[in-house]
């Protein structure tokens, strides 16, 4: 259930509850952005955690143990039910690895493992995401995946050497950076507006 706090203007201002699915990997920074971003965040361990939830973050950490986890939880039903529910997720690094076609499937896409290689098995770079920032934003690849292949319907919002590295489908957005490693709080911001509607 979202929780009601006062604004500044005292009327009631509803904070989306986004839960982050806590299985193994980056939870955690994600949560502190998230309060930050004027959010509800929640701890999603259990397929029970999902009810009630406005958005979903599916963090970066290793995406086999992270399919694993959600295995052995059986956590991907009340997943599957969150997305058909037309509740917004957000996937980052690994979290974009297990919403594609060959996990999940929550979005229309197939990934490359560390895609970059091993010598560039993590860098910065200044980006910028269509549709979801003014400017750019420093995006922290880290052992990152670019995205292989794209369906009908999938936007790209951001390409680094000629690889997609931000995409979108409907309410399921997807990234292979890691947005909670900055201080920058723009994409936690507008994926709480995003589950705020
Ligand atoms: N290399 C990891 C994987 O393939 C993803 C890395 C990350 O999330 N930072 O699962």
């Amino acid at each position: 259930m979202p929780a009601a706090a006062g604004s500044e203007t005292g009327a009631a201002e509803i904070k989306p509850r986004i839960g982050v699915l806590a299985v193994q990997g980056g939870f955690q920074r994600h949560v502190e952005h998230l309060e930050l971003a004027g959010a509800d965040p929640f701890e999603v361990r259990l397929p029970v955690d999902l009810e009630g939830l406005d958005g979903l973050i599916l963090p970066g950490g290793e995406s086999t143990t992270i399919v694993m986890g959600i295995e052995n939880a059986g956590l991907a039903p009340a997943i599957l039910a969150h997305h058909e529910a037309g509740r917004p997720i957000l996937g980052t690094c690994a979290g974009m690895i297990v919403a594609g076609r060959e996990h999940l499937g929550l979005i229309d896409i197939t990934t490359k493992r560390n895609a970059f290689g091993r010598q560039l098995a993590s860098f910065e770079d200044d980006i910028e995401v269509d549709g979801v920032l003014e400017g750019t934003i420093r995006a922290v690849f880290i052992r990152a995946p670019w995205v292989e292949s794209t369906g009908e319907g999938v936007k790209v919002l951001s390409e680094v050497r000629d690889h997609p590295v931000a995409v979108r489908q409907g309410t399921v957005t997807a990234l292979s950076f890691h947005p909670e490693l900055t201080p920058d709080n723009r994409i936690h911001k507008w994926f709480t507006g995003a589950c705020t509607a």
